[in-house]
């Protein structure tokens, strides 16, 4: 037999197939070692044949073969000639996307445990055996078990007695495999709910439909959970299979907890957070098919599931879709691709769905299903503006206006909870030395420190160095210092102060460590050990806290001062969002929104949850003004620790482009290269030609040009609609 192999090395040198004589077990999907330039070397079989295809004298043996099953599904296969070919990376790149990391790197491996079955327990013990007979007897009035723990029984009986009691047939002692299980605690109760008429027709509505993916645009609290459970429960009882994605799987445990209680151990969670061992075994569950529900964050689109009868996206707005190393893959395409080859349906949902999407649906590509009203017809939080200009203006320069501290003190009086929603964390974003102007910045990326005050130093948010607090300014010794820009730390000393009695907690990437962090300060909020949560967006993602009344929002339009044509979207997503989560029980919400610029139209669109007339004016505007989905935004980024190679690489990158434009001038709408806003980030110079076409014609000459230029110093990589231009 001979296989052909791809090496796992991501170069594009290597890239093509080898071949190599096998065993007759090995298949396309087998994990190998092989020989290679002189050592030996990871790959994968992505076929076998019965002759080979160059003379059999040059044909060297897989040395090593890994995994019983094959590791990889034969999907893998298509989606990797797909994946390389879109976003110009070698195949082994694709394929290592289809693999948790720490089992291609080989650290992970099975983990068992002793057990011990009961044999023939009539054999004769010698009477001075008292440890054996006394196990015996054990074993005897626990015949219901059927199977004891090998070391609970040595620590009871010693090591002795069950190794003898094995030598006389007694006994057997067998070597099980153990899965480790993450998120343990993280099961609910059973809720078993009929669906709303709402909900009812959103799953006919699916199931008919003969389109492909299928939008659900459902106001926050209307449900779409349920409606994508069950989905996936009808996919299960026909002996498909189905992926479920949620942006941040550790900031959804309400959703985990309702997963497992209804789909047990069909479900299995992929998640960064998890330890390899917890990853590795999740992994083999679905790949052996003793789980089928795939549930995790982007990653998790590539779960190594057959005849998958479902693919659900919720929140499909969220940034995290889109991958931020090579390849730069967009979940929602990789989606597309798995939900065609499987012929199932791709079920995309959101409160506020992307302009991208929600201008799919209307086109009629996508199925559109709008639930307007949340479930038993539990009304929207009113949101009430607060003029942070006119609370100046009257003498108020904290970061609460009055109308939000009062509400605050009627929700502390009513025993109701709130949140506070604040896009920055730390104590303030720069620290500024009133004599000179003197901004702290930190000293491997262009960026301005962020003064932490619980371990008094300054931080960079980019490459998380950390600096001792100046005592005086480096500049000019002055030492009069001005924090400026509230974050986190000081919303919450500063609420500590207007309201001593109130319990609060904090939310950021400060607070959260591990896979468990957010679940304890989620879980001490939601049993009500809390009364105020202060966080960053973490805070809005779908949790359902039925006592939270009200939601402080004190800064909704920092995002409206970058210059992005996403802003406005990302502005009005935020705050619907942040909103959603108040007054999702039976007592009614409230949203304080403070803003510096309360007539802008996001905000008043956002106010009157008119979604609709939002996307309406957006895409006037972009429409009008060649921006996505009317045009595409494209950055190419070279960055490099060495300045002047990055320019000349940006040079070079600039013309083969411009002389594109030159041949094809009505494609362009605009092109310019330049330093990027941030221009250093962790000693790496940053440059970038940024553009705006009328199709994705280019984008192939796009990505081969970043794959020509990049080297040993300089790394040049392609960006379509980039989240952020920074
Ligand atoms: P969404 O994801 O649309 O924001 P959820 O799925 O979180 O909304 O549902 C909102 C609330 O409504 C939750 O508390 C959920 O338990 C409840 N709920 C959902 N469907 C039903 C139903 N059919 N009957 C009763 N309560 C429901
Ligand atoms: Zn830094």
């Amino acid at each position: 037999m001979y296989a052909q192999v791809i090496v796992d090395v991501a170069h594009s040198q290597v890239d093509r197939i080898f071949e190599y004589s096998c065993a007759d077990g090995v298949s396309a999907g087998s994990r190998v070692k092989v020989p290679f330039g002189g050592r030996l070397i990871d790959g994968f079989v992505i076929g076998v044949s019965q002759t080979p295809s160059i003379p059999p004298e040059k044909i060297k043996p897989v040395a090593q073969v890994f995994d019983e099953l094959p590791a990889l599904v034969p999907e893998c296969f298509s989606l990797m000639e797909r994946i390389s070919s879109r976003y110009k990376v070698p195949k082994a790149s694709a394929l290592r996307l289809f693999l948790p990391a720490e089992m291609r790197r080989g650290k992970v491996r099975e983990s068992y445990k002793k057990i011990v079955k009961v044999g023939d327990i009539s054999v004769p013990i010698p009477k001075s055996a008292k440890k054996q007979l006394a196990l015996l007897e054990y074993l005897n009035d626990n015949s219901s078990v059927a199977a004891f723990d090998y070391s609970a029984l040595c620590t009871q009986f010693g090591a002795q007695a069950v190794k003898a009691l094995e030598t006389k047939g007694a006994i057997q002692i067998i070597k099980e495999k153990i899965n480790r299980n993450p998120f343990e605690g993280v099961v609910g109760e059973e809720i078993t709910r009929t669906l709303t008429a709402a909900q009812q027709s959103a799953v006919q509505s699916i199931e008919t439909s003969p389109k492909r993916v299928h939008l659900i645009h459902g106001v926050t609290g209307s449900g779409k959970t349920e409606i994508y459970l069950r989905i996936i429960a009808d996919r299960i009882q026909k002996g498909k299979t189905a992926i479920f994605l949620v942006p941040e799987i550790s900031l959804t445990p309400q959703m985990l907890a309702q997963l497992r209680a209804r789909f047990k151990g069909v479900a299995a969670i992929l998640h960064s957070g998890l330890s390899a061992g917890e990853k590795f075994d999740e992994w083999w569950r679905l790949r052996t098919g003793e789980a089928k529900i795939a549930v995790g964050a982007r990653s998790a689109i590539f779960a190594p599931l057959e005849n998958i009868g479902a693919i659900i996206v919720d929140e499909e707005h969220e940034a995290s879709y889109f991958s931020e190393t090579a390849p730069r893959y967009s979940t929602l395409e990789i989606a597309r691709m798995r939900a065609e080859y499987n012929d199932c349906k791709l079920i995309l949902g959101s409160a506020t769905p992307s302009v991208e999407s929600y201008a799919r649906a209307v086109d009629g590509e996508y199925n559109l299903i709008t639930l307007t009203e949340r479930v038993n017809h539990r009304p929207m939080p009113e949101i009430i503006i607060a003029d942070m200009r006119k609370e100046l203006s009257r003498g108020n320069d904290s970061a609460f206006s009055k109308a939000l501290r009062d509400e605050l003190q009627n929700t502390l009086d009513n025993g109701k909870q709130a949140i506070i929603f604040l896009n920055r964390r730390g104590y303030s974003q720069k620290i500024i030395c009133r004599d000179c102007g003197y901004v702290a910045k930190c000293e491997h990326c262009d960026v301005t420190l962020t003064y932490h005050s619980e371990d008094d130093c300054l931080k960079c948010h980019y490459c998380g160095a950390k600096y001792r607090m100046l005592p005086a300014c480096p500049e000019c010794g002055g030492v009069h210092i001005r924090y400026s820009g509230t974050g986190t730390q000081r919303v919450v000393a500063d609420l500590n102060s207007l309201f001593p009695k109130a319990r609060i907690l904090r939310m950021d990437n400060d607070t959260v460590s591990g896979k468990d962090g957010h679940y304890k300060i989620l879980n001490k909020f939601s049993q009500k050990q809390a009364d105020i949560l202060v966080g960053t967006q973490m805070v809005a993602k779908g949790h359902d806290f039925p006592a939270v009344t009200l939601v402080g929002i004190l800064d909704a339009d920092m995002s409206l001062q970058f210059e992005d044509y996403r802003s406005g979207e990302r502005t009005f997503q935020l705050i619907t969002q942040v909103s959603g989560r108040s007054g999702r029980a039976d007592a009614k919400g409230k949203v304080v929104l403070q803003s510096y610029c309360p007539e802008n139209y996001v905000l008043r669109y956002a106010v009157n949850y008119d979604y609709l007339g939002f996307f309406q004016n957006e895409v006037r505007m972009r429409k009008a003004t060649f921006y996505p989905p009317y045009a595409l935004v494209c950055r190419i980024m070279v960055t490099g620790e060495n300045e002047e190679k990055a320019v000349a690489a940006l040079k070079e990158v600039y013309s083969a482009v411009e002389s594109l434009k030159n041949s094809d001038r009505d494609e362009f709408i605009f092109l310019t290269r330049m330093r990027s806003p941030i221009k250093k980030i962790q000693e790496k110079y940053r440059f970038q030609v940024l553009m705006r076409l009328k199709s994705e014609k280019y984008l192939p000459e796009f990505y081969d040009l970043a794959v020509k230029h990049t080297s040993a110093s300089v790394l040049v990589f392609v960006e379509e609609n980039p989240s952020g231009l920074s």
